[in-house]
């Protein structure tokens, strides 16, 4: 038996006996839809300093550029599809056994998928808030350079995308709720984070305290493989299409 086929069927098993499952997610469940991740191999950081373009400061000096920068992240999002991955974790809420999906992502392909609890801890890459009056709207489309950067259609002053950048504070409603749902759990499914963006990558944590279990997904080792119950180092997809051929 391969070690995807013990990692699987043992994954299927906790997930059965589990009474609360709650999944959390990072970039690396997107990379397959062709989203890069920040950090890792093809992480977007390779080519882009994150302090020149996901901070209020790169954002005050230069907010033209900063907002190039996401209308390319935005057309990016608009032209991929959910992956059998983000697929898979919706069935998994529509069979009963997955409760809640709490996600670091931006990309809101777990709600395209059909995910329908899902907590997004750093906002949404399809929405713009104004600066000044805190106006929020959907973004339906990239924008061309010459609409950029955005402004409110309230107030006419400058809108920002509505994402959590570094060093700021997260919205607290997904805060609470993240917290709820992570000390309600008994079982997280942590897919494609490395786990290093603070407060969200200590979340896990709170159901592990509470003597719950963890199930690990990221292609390589990450800060949760020496304390997880299981550990697949591999593709989100490869191992989602091996547990759901185990959970139909
Ligand atoms: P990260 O870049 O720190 O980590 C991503 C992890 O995913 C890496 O460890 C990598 O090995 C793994 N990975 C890559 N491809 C994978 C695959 N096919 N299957 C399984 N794992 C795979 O990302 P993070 O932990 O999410 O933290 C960075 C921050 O970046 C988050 O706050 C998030 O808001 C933001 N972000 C979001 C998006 C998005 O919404 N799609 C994209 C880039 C960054």
């Amino acid at each position: 038996m391969s070690s995807l086929d013990s990692i699987a069927r043992e994954a299927s098993r906790l997930l059965r006996e589990s009474k609360y499952a709650v999944v959390f997610t990072g970039s690396g469940i997107s990379a397959e839809a062709g989203i890069p991740t920040f950090r890792g191999k093809d992480g977007l950081w390779n080519k882009y300093r994150p302090e020149e373009l996901a901070t209020p400061a790169a954002f005050a000096t230069n907010p033209l550029r900063v907002w190039k920068w996401y209308a390319w992240r935005i057309g990016l999002v608009l032209r991929a599809q959910p992956t059998i991955a983000h697929r898979a974790i919706a069935e998994l809420e529509e069979m009963g056994i997955v409760k809640a999906v709490v996600t670091q992502n931006v990309d809101g392909l777990h709600q395209r998928a059909g995910s329908k609890n899902v907590i997004e801890l750093h906002g949404s890459i399809m929405r713009a808030r104004c600066t000044e009056c805190g106006y929020k709207w959907q973004i339906e489309r990239q924008q061309s350079d010459e609409e950029l950067p955005l402004r409110c259609p309230k107030c006419n002053a400058l809108a920002r995308p509505d994402v959590v950048w570094f060093g700021e504070p997260l919205p607290s409603d997904a805060l609470y709720a993240a917290y709820r749902e992570f000390s309600k759990a008994d079982l997280v499914v942590i897919v494609g984070t490395s786990g290093v963006v603070e407060p969200a990558g200590s979340m896990p944590l709170i159901t592990l305290r509470n003597g719950g279990k963890l199930i690990n997904v990221n292609l390589e080792r990450n800060r949760y493989s020496g304390i997880a119950t299981i550990s697949y180092h591999g593709k989100s997809s490869e191992f989602f299409k091996k547990l759901m051929s185990l959970m139909r």
